[in-house]
């Protein structure tokens, strides 16, 4: 469904990712997991697009000189130099690292922001969605974006995401700093999204054991490059790995 064929990124001389080849099936949890700077948000912005609007940006401000090769395709077809919004049309959708809510947003008018993509009904219905899988934003649903805590602000970065109407949803670390608690309840939360609404997802960490229960097939990046992926059971069953990233 979303590939990633060779990916190549350079920030001026600096190689962020290594011909990186990754791919999600539709209706998959795959993982991908590297330690601070390995290439995981420069993934995530080159798969959905943000990166072109950063390397536009940069252009034109006479700034850095940022190349993309490789190619990207999305259910075999090639979106490399798609813009965003573009892709996110296509069902493509976002969630970035550090959560990026609107902060002086309540919680209803950012999943009603989200939901720029989405029909009336279909927003009604996703939103009556975000509320059953995430029930704290129900009760939350006037208070401002900046007075939640990082957990609900997390529950809200990914039910916005979803009033988008994703087919994939990419999810950029999102259990960044969060209590052993609260990642619990947003695996459990990712995996239902997977399991009944049928959206891929692609979700990075530095850590990988509290998503590996839910992932399907995973990857491992080490300095920009992929240098190792499997299903979970062969994760698993690499002692190397077991060891180095899910501290098993
Ligand atoms: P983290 O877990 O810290 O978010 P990451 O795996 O997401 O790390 P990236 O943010 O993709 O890693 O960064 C990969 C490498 O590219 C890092 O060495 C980073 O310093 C560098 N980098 C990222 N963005 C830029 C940029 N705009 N200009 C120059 N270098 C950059």
């Amino acid at each position: 469904m979303l590939e990633a064929r060779g990916l190549m990124v350079f920030y001026e001389n600096m190689l962020a990712l290594n011909n990186v080849s990754i791919r999600c099936k539709a209706s998959e949890i795959v993982g991908v997991f590297g330690a601070n700077s390995a290439g995981k948000s420069t993934l995530m912005y080159t798969l959905s697009g943000i990166m072109e609007d950063i390397r536009k940006k940069e252009e034109m401000a006479g700034g850095e000189r940022i190349t993309v090769l490789g190619d990207v395709l999305f259910n075999g077809e090639s979106i490399t130099h798609l813009k965003p919004s573009k892709r996110a049309r296509m069902g493509i959708i976002l969630c970035p690292e550090r959560r990026r809510i609107f902060v002086e947003s309540t919680v209803l008018e950012n999943l009603r922001i989200g939901a720029y993509l989405a029909t009336p009904s279909q927003a009604r219905e996703t939103l009556k969605y975000v509320f059953e899988i995430f029930p704290p934003l129900a009760r939350l649903k006037k208070r401002t974006g900046g007075f939640l805590s990082g957990g609900e602000q997390q529950m809200l970065a990914i039910g916005r995401a979803l009033m988008a109407q994703p087919k994939i949803l990419l999810l950029d670390e999102p259990l960044l700093g969060l209590s052993p608690l609260m990642q619990a309840t947003l695996v459990k939360a990712t995996r239902q999204i997977r399991d009944y609404r049928q959206i891929s997802i692609i979700v990075t960490e530095q850590y990988a054991r509290p998503v590996l229960p839910i992932v399907d097939y995973a990857f491992i990046l080490e300095n920009g490059a992929s240098v190792l992926e499997g299903t979970r059971e062969e994760m698993l069953d690499n002692p190397d790995v077991r060891s180095a990233y899910f501290g098993v």
